[in-house]
């Protein structure tokens, strides 16, 4: 999931170089030799959420890479012109055709090392039946005690599901910072 290095000026089309700008910069940037643009790379938001009905909740068998075959909760990148709720609600209706109402933000999950923050609401669906996208092998409901812990994508994913559960056991659903 490491983003690869930019090649290319975005203004000029030129090859970039990385080097440190002149301008008291501290960080490797992309540079334009040609036309001069520094290129600045900033984390990438990923919005999804955890789809409840019942004591189960709705995973996702990835239908792509990275991680194919394995489950993830509906989530992915967030988009221009939209909330981080509008993101997440609209990564489910992409991803498992799911029906539900959006409840509050559960977990901000930063990976530093790769460059993204991770935000997931709670959402209670209104029907079981799901319509997955393409994006999606299979979509179905699983008890705590369903989970295939083994098969789950994504770290973000596999700290979401534990926070989940650990709070659903105490009665009462907090927000929570994890750092993975
Ligand atoms: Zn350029």
């Amino acid at each position: 999931m490491h983003r690869p290095p930019i090649k290319f000026c975005k203004q000029c089309g030129s090859a970039v170089v990385y080097r440190i700008p002149d301008d008291g910069d501290t960080k490797l940037r992309a540079v334009c030799p040609a036309c001069h643009t520094i290129h600045y790379e900033n984390p990438l938001n990923v919005v999804g959420t955890v789809p409840c009905w019942g004591d189960k909740v709705l995973l996702c068998k990835r239908n792509i890479e990275p991680r194919f075959g394995l489950w993830t909760l509906p989530a992915g990148f967030m988009e221009l012109n939209e909330t981080t709720a509008e993101g997440a609600a609209r990564e489910t209706v992409e991803e498992a055709g799911a029906q539900f109402v959006m409840q509050e933000l559960f977990t901000l999950v930063n990976v530093a090392r790769v460059g993204q923050v991770h935000l997931f609401y709670r959402a209670q669906l209104t029907s079981d039946q799901f319509d997955p996208g393409t994006e999606t092998i299979e979509a179905r409901l699983f008890l705590e005690s369903e989970i295939p812990w083994e098969e789950i994508a994504f770290r973000t994913t596999r700290v979401t599901l534990e926070q989940f559960f650990a709070d659903r056991s105490k009665g009462e659903f907090g927000m929570h910072h994890i750092d993975v």
